[in-house]
């Protein structure tokens, strides 16, 4: 089957073609899909489905989409669905904030949440979702990885996601997680 995969982002995408090897992933670029769909929603469900169905809609083909964030008990679930908007910067900034609002914390508790929505032009919609959880350390460690990478001491792996490999990371990861469930539905 073709799935659109509603990401220009390449490392998704790798990913992705690794978990569904049986079908053929496109970008929604090379299906003809330019456009940007604004994540509105306050839900990581709400922002994959958006984001699937408007790519469903431009290309009249199954889309897959996914949303992501990460979510911190002592600041009530933030930064959440906007974990990538956090600081207004970029990724070094967005840890920055974090460590700063966290400054004093002792419950360093956290996860990071994973929503992957599968549609289809006869209406049929697919939602997993997946988690992982951790502690937010006081300082990064690890050269890998993205985002909060860095600051996510893993329950499952006992470093850091920038400390693990991908192969690992993968494995426990709340995509990987998510996308495995997906897998299953389908
Ligand atoms: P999105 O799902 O591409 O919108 O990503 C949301 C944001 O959540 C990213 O920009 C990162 O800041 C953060 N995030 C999501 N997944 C991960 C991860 O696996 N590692 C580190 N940060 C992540």
């Amino acid at each position: 089957m073709q799935l659109i995969a509603a990401t220009g982002n390449l490392h998704k995408l790798g990913e992705l073609r690794k978990m569904f090897p049986e079908h053929e992933i496109l970008s929604a670029k090379e299906a003809g899909f330019t456009g940007e769909v604004e994540e509105t929603g306050d839900s990581f469900r709400e922002n994959a489905l958006l984001k699937a169905r408007a790519v469903m809609r431009a290309t009249g083909k199954p889309a897959l989409a996914d949303d992501s964030g990460l979510c911190v008990d002592a600041l009530k679930g933030a930064p959440g669905v906007y974990s990538a908007r956090y600081s207004g910067g970029g990724d070094a900034e967005n840890r920055k904030l974090l460590l700063k609002n966290l400054e004093g914390a002792e419950d360093r508790r956290a996860h990071f949440s994973c929503c992957i929505a599968l549609v289809f032009p006869d209406g049929r919609e697919l939602i997993a979702e997946g988690r992982t959880g951790g502690q937010i350390l006081s300082a990064p460690r690890g050269a890998g990885g993205f985002g909060y990478d860095s600051l996510f001491l893993s329950d499952d792996l006992g470093v850091t996601f920038a400390e693990a490999s991908e192969e690992e990371k993968n494995a426990v990861s709340h995509r990987g997680r998510a996308i495995a469930k997906l897998r299953e539905m389908l």
